[in-house]
């Protein structure tokens, strides 16, 4: 048997690759990881970590407003943006580090350094040529701006988190995950925020009713949403930036942040030399166990382009570490995975949006309620909560369920468990709920309407 450096040689040290290569060590196998960057990856250092905190701190807005009705007197509010920036730059450093710590305790070789393939068994790193039995791909990906006049003008969510100042005015272009937690955020913070988005409606491939009913409730907090126009030029004008949109309209900011998806990151790092074949937007096309069409090459997360979540790729590194060291071939699910935007209010969802059901179902019962949380009564919040099941009527199994509202992140992974176990809604409603709560409201829905295929194909609104 040929000999190799390692057993597994990891690129990329996010959240999938770091999973992957801790996994592989902790099953016996020799591993090496290297990153160029710092070691947490897109999650970890420009993602939903540092996202998250951001989110937190634009919630004390509302929550000052909120206090007045419960009985509180605030006294005189200031807000720091380098302060919050540097304390989240704190928390980050010591996440790295944790990162790190977990791989060494785990026997991996920890590399610095941007690794290339140089065939399908030996990548090279600073000069350095170091054979392995397997590759693992775990780029990642980085953030696309489309290619119009006076790009260099904008910011992605990757400067997002080490802006100088907040800005006072802002624009954020597109309609994803990224565009709605950030508006959040900036709108939260007292930045004046307008959403740019070529769509007819926010969060596409979300349901229809949670995109309805969020583009409503941030409009509601202050944000202003444009739909069906984009930016197509930016320039300096007066000290700040002026966005020309696709409408006529001119927004002048003092940023213009494109979340506009992402690319992955497949360049330069010898992968075709290698023999691993890219689909057409440049993503490593991969099988049900991550395999590449390289034989001993591998490849998980966001660089594949399947579904760009943190747990995800988590998941696909185990999978291949399970795979490869563990002696059980476990393909990768990607069924009923369950996800949040952090708006404000947030999203939880899990499973089939109900226009997906029908395709699947030809019909459906749909439960959905939306409420005054108990909360608005006394702080006077015009906030509200949408809760939505989705069962398939044949067999009453709930195969959507899908939130927005306060805490629904929360939620919705509880609910998940459910879904992901092919619970009936008879199941949901034998289940006691807690009171006071918002969540009870998914074990006590009683009406429904039914939907059909037949009815959607005629032409019947949904
Ligand atoms: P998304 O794919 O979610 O959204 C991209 C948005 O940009 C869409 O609204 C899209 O419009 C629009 N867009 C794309 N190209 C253009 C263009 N050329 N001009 C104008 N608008 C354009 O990407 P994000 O960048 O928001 O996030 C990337 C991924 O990261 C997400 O899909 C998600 O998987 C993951 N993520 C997950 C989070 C979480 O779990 N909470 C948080 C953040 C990111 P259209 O709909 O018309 O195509």
């Amino acid at each position: 048997m040929a000999h190799f450096d390692y057993d597994l040689f990891v690129i990329g040290g996010g959240s999938g690759g770091v999973r992957a290569a801790r996994m592989s060590a902790g099953y016996g196998a020799r591993v090496a990881i290297a990153e160029e960057h710092r070691y947490g990856g897109t999650c970890v250092i420009r993602g939903c970590v540092p996202k998250k905190l951001f989110v937190y701190a634009s919630h004390f807005r509302d929550e000052f407003a909120d206090a007045r009705g419960f009985g509180w007197t605030l006294g005189e509010r200031s807000f720091s943006w380098p302060a919050l920036v540097a304390a989240k730059d704190r928390e980050i450093a010591r996440l790295e580090s944790a990162y790190r710590g977990l791989l060494e305790k785990a026997g991996v070789t920890v590399l610095a350094g941007r690794a290339r393939l140089l065939d399908p068994h030996t990548v090279e790193l600073g000069g350095r040529r170091l054979s392995a039995r397997y590759i693992l791909v775990a780029t990642g990906g980085r953030p696309f701006v489309p290619d119009i006049p006076g790009r260099a003008l904008a910011i992605t969510s990757g400067e997002a988190f080490h802006l100088a100042e907040l800005p006072r005015r802002i624009v954020v272009a597109g309609g994803g995950y990224i565009a709605v937690e950030f508006a959040g955020i900036w709108n939260g913070l007292g930045a004046e925020t307008t959403l740019v988005h070529r769509g007819t409606e926010i969060l596409r491939g979300f349901d229809h009713d949670v995109r309805r009913f969020l583009h409503a409730e941030i409009a509601k907090k202050g944000v202003r949403v444009l739909l069906g126009t984009e930016v197509r030029s930016l320039e300096r004008r007066d000290g700040a930036i002026a966005a020309q949109l696709a409408s006529g309209e001119t927004r002048l900011a003092d940023a213009v942040m494109f979340a506009t998806g992402r690319v992955p990151n497949t360049e330069g790092l010898g992968l075709e030399e290698a023999g691993v074949a890219l689909a057409a937007d440049g993503s490593v096309r991969v099988d049900a166990h991550s395999r590449t069409s390289a034989a001993s090459v591998y490849a998980i997360g966001d660089v594949t382009h399947r579904l760009q979540l943190t747990p995800v790729a988590i998941r696909e590194g185990a999978a291949v570490a399970a795979t490869l060291f563990g002696g059980r071939p476990t393909p990768a699910d990607h069924e009923n995975v369950p996800t949040a935007v952090f708006s404000q209010p947030p999203v939880g969802t899990v499973g089939l949006t109900e226009e997906a059901a029908l395709e699947r179902y030809p019909e459906l019962e749909i439960y959905r309620t939306d409420f005054r949380p108990m909360k608005a009564t006394l702080s006077g919040s015009s906030e509200r909560t949408l809760m939505k099941l989705v069962v398939d009527r044949a067999t009453q199994r709930v195969v959507g369920a899908h939130m927005v509202g306060n805490d629904a992140p929360e939620i919705i992974q509880g609910i998940a468990i459910a879904v992901k176990a092919g619970l009936a809604k008879s199941d949901f409603d034998a289940t006691v709920g807690i009171h006071p709560t918002a969540a009870e409201e998914f074990v006590t829905l009683r009406d429904k309407v039914v939907v059909t295929r037949a009815a959607a194909a005629a032409g019947t609104p949904i």
